[in-house]
């Protein structure tokens, strides 16, 4: 049955006789016209009705049908009458039947009562006399041929309880083979037809009872679930068991176990058969044989290769054999102890049947397939592809009546269903697999037999070359051993020839012999002679060698002596050299020292100039007075104006002044003490009358800063001399110089104090007095300053104590590193080296020369970074003596020259 609207087919030629007797009747279910032969290959018999040609090979009046859309055919109908039976030929034997057949005119004649009938028009009318055997061939026959053709078939029977449904259907005719149904007399014209080798033909046995599907072959199995193949709208029962049957007595003997599975079930569920619906299917397979396949394309040449890989096209035809429940309404009668409900469940297949008939009938859009189990079971059986025939069976009983009518309905509106028969042809994908599975297999196995045929040859050849080889080398041993003999024995023959011979010869030259000693002796008393006179000549030419050669190691000696003198003559020239530059050196310095003294008596001279009379105490004023304009002069007039007021005023007074009470005497006074120091010729006046003390004293008990700045500057005068350097340091003159120098503001004071300081530098036995009292400590606490006056005084005093230093190392009096270098005044000197102020330098690149002269310096020279500094003084210093002093000290040191060499540092 068709699935939904829409999708069912409807006969074109339907129609129902009732009340009419005129109307053309459908075709018959059969026109079968010689019932006696029984050849189901009769074209006659399965040419079922000239509107359902079936096979494409004769196109019938269908021709136009495609085969996909398939062929319509309208579900046949045949009316059976059982006879009256022993009861009812008793009970109603003065009661005529309630229906009259018309089996030639095809019509059934439904007696209403005594006067009046309905008459009915059936594919078939089989009256109480048809025989099994003609009903079959009407009913059953033309479906078999089809499902045997590749369509699916569905014969049914319908009808009351007792009207012989199973009889037609099921019967076994074993005691009588008349006797035999449907179903026996289906399969054995399938059997007889099919072929064993290509076609095969299996069975399934159920029962479908209150909504349950029961394999009635395998009775454990009793809920077998309905696929349907939401494609095709095929449907199968994959658990039902499937029997394959070969000949007809295991099909009765399946029918048998079947039927007694069935009693067994009926018994325990408490039922009858009559309430169950039986339902056999054949599934018949054939494989089409020399025909292409209906949608091939190819054409009769192709190769015995494509042709093994095309799938056999197969035809799978499916007969349902249903013999249905019976039709009457169990809960009119209620009699079975059933309740509504259950009897509702066991009618309601049927009744579910009765309502899709009647909507296919009625071209209804919705057809309830899914309503129950049966009706999905047949759903190909109506309004499907299959080719139906359906028997409704009656009784002759008027008793009946109503039942029969509702039959008669029944089939009338079967009859209305109309089919589109489809061919079930395919592809046999699954066998075709199979072929070539065996068709590998044998490929396998003739592989596997040529390749150990293969194997074989080749170890018969390899045994063959090998034995070959073998033969071959053995010959070749034989003949090698054969040749060798032959050799030997060649050559012992040569040999004893050669024997023969030589002994031949010795004989004959025998005579000769005697001969030949006489001029031989003659001969060597020559050479001897000449051998004698070669060796005394060559005796005379060794003795000159010899002679020669003691000539050269004198002269060699000589060489060497010579040599020696030459580099002892180098060295002095270099001791000259350096005391030159060293010399010059101090030539240089004692010129600054020059320059520096005459730019302070200038200095001098200029606030001589400027201090005013003001409240200059008597003797002073008028010394002052007297001084003055004499120091408007200039030139050599001031120096003399000077020394001519201090031979006035007499030394000791002017010294006295120094310590007067009034802050503007003092200051006259140091600074007039000043002047008077800055000339040489005073000096040791001044020092002598106690004016140094002085000096000193007033470092430490003034606070006037000009007082210090003038003081200082006149103790640096003086301090030029040597014996006033060290009468200053007795003096404690350096602590009172640091003093002065931490408390100066004035950049002028530190330089005169630097300058003082400087000087003592420059004492060779007061270096390390010098340094004890904080000296070199006092020097580098006043570069903070930062004036280049200041600076350039420093340097200087490093530059002195580097060279006093240097000069006491190589003296040796000094061991151990510089005091410059433990003062830490390294960083301040190699920061300065290349200081832009010249003066400044200048000292600086003696000083780093004068240390470096001293290897127990250039480590720590090294390690600050002075050695950059005296590379750049030997490479860019404008002064020559410096460079070379530069260039001598380097190369003078071990350890500068190896950190020169590991710094890859060419000079
Ligand atoms: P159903 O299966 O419809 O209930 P059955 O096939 O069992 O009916 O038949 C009931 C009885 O009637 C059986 O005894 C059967 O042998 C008998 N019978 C039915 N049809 C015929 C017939 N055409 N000829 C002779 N006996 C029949
Ligand atoms: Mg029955």
């Amino acid at each position: 049955m068709a699935s939904g609207g829409g999708n069912y087919r409807n006969g074109t030629h339907r129609s129902s006789l009732k009340g009419t007797t005129t109307t053309s009747i459908d075709r018959p279910l059969s026109v079968n016209s010689n019932p006696s032969k029984p050849a189901l290959k009769t074209k006659s018999l399965s040419s079922v009705g000239a509107s359902s040609g079936l096979r494409k090979s004769s196109p019938g009046s269908l021709g136009a049908a495609k085969d996909d859309a398939g062929v319509p055919g309208r579900v046949r109908v045949a009316v059976r009458l059982r006879p009256r039976n022993a009861e009812e030929s008793a009970a109603d034997a003065d009661f005529a039947d309630c229906v009259e057949l018309q089996p030639e005119l095809k019509r059934l004649k439904l007696r209403k009562n005594n006067w009046d009938t309905d008459t009915y028009a059936f594919d078939e009318v089989l009256t109480e006399f048809a025989s099994q055997k003609r009903v079959y061939e009407v009913v059953a026959k033309p479906v078999v041929e089809s499902v045997l053709d590749g369509y699916n078939g569905t014969v049914m029977a319908y009808g009351q309880t007792g009207t012989g449904k199973t009889y037609t259907l099921g019967r076994l005719g074993e005691e009588d083979t008349a006797d035999r149904g449907i179903m026996v007399r289906a399969m054995e014209d399938i059997l007889a037809d099919v072929s064993p080798e290509s076609d095969s033909v299996s069975v399934s046995y159920l029962q479908l009872y209150m909504e349950s599907l029961q394999d009635l072959l395998d009775p454990t199995n009793d809920n077998i679930s309905i696929v349907e193949d939401p494609k095709s709208g095929d449907v199968s029962l994959p658990g039902a068991t499937v029997v394959e049957i070969r000949d007809q007595q295991s099909f009765l003997e399946l029918l048998h176990l079947g039927e007694a599975h069935r009693y067994a079930a009926n018994t325990k569920l408490n039922t009858e058969s009559s309430r169950s619906h039986a339902i056999l299917m054949v599934h018949v397979k054939r494989s089409v044989k020399g025909r292409e396949p209906a949608h091939s394309s190819e054409n009769g040449n192709s190769t015995n290769m494509a042709k093994s890989l095309r799938p056999p096209l197969v035809r799978k035809g499916k007969l349902i054999v249903v013999d249905l429940a019976g039709s009457e309404r169990i809960d009119k009668s209620g009699s079975e102890g059933h309740t509504l409900e259950e009897a509702k469940s066991i009618n309601l297949s049927l009744s579910a049947l009765g309502k899709c008939i009647n909507a296919l009938a009625e071209n209804s859009a919705h057809i309830p397939v899914r309503d129950s189990k049966l009706t999905r079971l047949l759903r190909d059986s109506f309004g499907g592809t299959a080719r139906t025939s359906l028997v409704i069976t009656i009784g002759p009983s008027p008793r009946h009546r109503g039942e029969t009518a509702s039959t008669i309905m029944f089939g009338q509106r079967a009859m209305k269903v109309e089919n589109m028969l489809k061919l079930k042809e395919e592809f046999d994908y699954k066998s075709l697999a199979r072929r070539l599975d065996i068709q590998l297999d044998k490929l396998i196995m003739e592989h596997e037999r040529k390749q150990k045929a293969f194997e074989d040859e080749i170890e018969r050849i390899t045994t063959d070359a090998q034995v070959r080889i073998t033969e071959a080398e053995r010959n070749f041993a034989d003949a090698m051993e054969k040749e060798r003999l032959k050799y030997q024995k060649d050559y012992m023959e040569s040999i004893k020839k050669l024997e023969e011979k030589w002994m031949m010869n010795q004989q004959k030259q025998g005579g000769e012999r005697k001969e030949q000693m006489v001029s031989t002796a003659e001969e060597v008393a020559e050479v001897k002679k000449l051998l004698s006179k070669e060796t005394s000549l060559r005796k005379a030419a060794e003795e000159e060698v010899n002679n020669l050669k003691s000539q050269l190691a004198q002269l060699k000696i000589s060489e060497a002596s010579a040599n020696s003198e030459i580099l002892k003559l180098q060295k002095m020239l270099e001791d000259e050299a350096y005391q030159k530059e060293k010399l010059e050196g101090e030539i240089s310095m004692l010129q600054s020292q020059l320059l520096q003294l005459s730019f302070e008596a200038d200095e001098t001279r200029r606030r001589l100039d400027r201090g005013g009379p003001g409240k200059v105490p008597g003797g002073l004023d008028s010394l002052i007075a007297q001084v003055r304009p004499q120091l408007k002069d200039s030139g050599n007039g001031e120096k003399a104006s000077i020394a001519k007021l201090f031979e006035q005023v007499g030394l000791q007074k002017i010294l006295s002044l120094l310590e007067a009470e009034d802050a503007d005497v003092r200051i006259h006074a140091v600074k007039v003490v000043a002047n008077l120091a800055a000339e040489e010729t005073n000096q040791q006046k001044i020092v002598e009358a106690g004016g140094l003390t002085s000096l000193l004293r007033l470092l430490g008990s003034s606070e006037d800063e000009t007082v210090h700045r003038v003081a200082a500057g006149a103790i640096a005068n003086l301090a030029m001399n040597e014996t006033n350097q060290e009468l200053i340091m007795s003096q404690g003159g350096i602590s009172l110089l640091s003093m002065t120098a931490a408390n100066a503001e004035d950049p002028q004071t530190l330089r005169m104090v630097a300058g003082a300081v400087a000087n003592l530098c420059g004492n060779d036995k007061l270096q390390n007095k010098l340094r004890g009292e904080g000296g070199i400590k006092a020097l580098l606490g006043m570069v903070k300053c930062g004036h280049p006056d200041v600076l350039a005084q420093v340097a200087r005093g490093i530059a002195n104590f580097a060279k006093c230093e240097s000069r006491a190392s190589t003296q040796g009096s000094k061991t151990g590193r510089s005091l410059l270098i433990e003062d830490g005044a390294l960083p301040w000197i190699v920061q300065n080296a290349n200081n832009d102020a010249s003066p400044i330098r200048r000292h600086i690149e003696l000083a780093l020369c004068h240390l470096a002269q001293h290897e127990v310096n250039a480590k720590d020279m090294i390690s600050g970074g002075a050695l950059w500094e005296l590379v750049r003084i030997l490479q860019e210093c404008s002064r020559e003596d410096i460079r070379t002093l530069a260039h001598r000290t380097l190369t003078s040191s071990p350890t500068f020259l190896a950190e020169l060499r590991r710094l890859r540092i060419d000079f």
